[in-house]
């Protein structure tokens, strides 16, 4: 694991050469593991296809490795689309899952190749008739967030009623209805939230199945969970369920099962290295220290928005004494501020110009970056090579 890796040359006088790069912040990224985490996940699931959600890292050398692997992909937008192609992806392995495309990204994407789109509305519909003839679709349902620590909101998906009244019209548009899809948001700890949406999709289902029509593809979505502070069960409890589920809502006529990790994949594949900035108190009998890093909210560290995700934090005095601190980014921006009311305890002998590394990065960091907010550069990957 990279971070067992960084966190090992670190307690070291001397930090593996791979860790002497000019410039925090970075991004350190294995594509290798995340490969190593596909594998995995595909072995947990089964005979299911797993379609990589690319905006979680469309690091090439990551989309490579996958592709490799035999993993498909889910794309968002035509530079994700050219990003897999370039990477030796078939276009008959992308899914274009974004149910808000322009009319000139659909034909775009049918030109290269790619036969599976998604949808959850009407007018969504009417446009992938008119640019991706005959095209293989599938709608997407609302699904519930709860118990998800970076829930998504109504602004995916439609009812089940809504999505059978879609599926059942898609035939008389030229297209070719396969199924469902849903997503119970990202960072999703709880496996049996998945069975709500199993049974909606079941039940969507055996109502298109009154018309003739029988789909076979469900698509489960993201959310599988990665350890940051606190650990989460294991990949294969999440297939164990979700095969229970399938089996429970659908019988006899099991679907072709789908996945889209995004998270699972890269979010272990990478450790961000930062540099204390500064280290104050806002008052002489203060026992909270505020840390600020040269990393934040506009540099990479999005998601702890809400504090939200809360990333582990190595140091070099890890062990000795400490206190409570909050954290806070560079920029002159008051909302750049990671943590203040999660708990963070961090060593006392923390000053300015000490490196720390946030575990687990490799996951909606970079692609979260600002373009250089404040004159705060985007943040850099450097991939880890074969021999490190
Ligand atoms: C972002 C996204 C995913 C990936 O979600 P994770 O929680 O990172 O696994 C999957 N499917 C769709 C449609 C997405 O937009």
């Amino acid at each position: 694991m990279i971070n067992d890796t960084i966190v090992d040359g670190l307690t070291g006088t001397d930090p593996p050469a791979f860790l002497e790069f000019p410039e925090t912040p970075y991004l350190l990224l294995d594509p290798k593991v995340a490969a190593a985490q596909y594998k995995r996940l595909a072995e947990a699931f089964q005979q299911t296809q797993v379609f990589y959600a690319v905006k979680a890292n469309p690091e090439p050398e990551i989309i490579r490795r996958l592709a490799e692997a035999g993993s498909s992909f889910d794309v968002a937008s035509t530079v994700e689309i050219d990003i897999c192609l370039s990477q030796g992806a078939d276009p008959e392995t992308l899914s274009y899952g974004n149910t808000i495309k322009k009319a000139k990204d659909i034909r775009y994407a049918y030109q290269r190749g790619v036969r599976m789109f998604v949808f959850d509305s009407e007018g969504e519909l009417q446009k992938l008739a008119e640019n991706a003839p005959g095209a293989s679709v599938f709608c997407r349902i609302l699904a519930s967030s709860e118990g998800a620590q970076w829930p998504l909101s109504r602004k995916f998906g439609c009812t089940p009623e809504m999505a059978a009244d879609l599926l059942a019209k898609a035939p008389s548009l030229g297209l070719n209805p396969i199924g469902v899809s849903f997503h119970v948001g990202s960072q999703q700890l709880d496996p049996t939230r998945w069975d709500p949406s199993i049974a909606d999709a079941a039940w969507v289902f055996r109502k298109v199945a009154e018309s003739g029509i029988s789909l076979n593809f469900l698509d489960v979505g993201g959310g599988f969970p990665v350890s940051y502070l606190e650990p989460v069960a294991p990949i294969e409890e999440f297939a164990r369920a979700i095969h229970g589920s399938v089996e429970r809502h659908f019988g006899e006529l099991a679907p072709q099962l789908a996945v889209e990790p995004g998270r699972y994949i890269s979010a272990e594949a990478g450790v961000l290295r930062s540099e204390v900035v500064l280290v104050s108190r806002k008052s002489s009998t203060d026992t909270q220290r505020w840390v600020y890093l040269d990393i934040g909210r506009f540099g990479g560290l999005a998601e702890t928005e809400g504090e939200a995700i809360r990333y582990r934090i190595v140091t070099p005095h890890d062990g000795q004494a400490s206190g409570p601190v909050a954290l806070a980014g560079p920029t002159c921006d008051s909302v750049d501020v990671m943590y203040q009311k999660t708990p963070y305890d961090l060593p006392l002998a923390l000053k300015p110009g000490d490196y720390v590394e946030i575990l687990n990065t490799g996951a909606y960091t970079t692609t979260y970056s600002s373009v250089g907010f404040n004159g705060f550069a985007p943040l850099a990957t450097f991939c880890i090579g074969d021999n490190a």
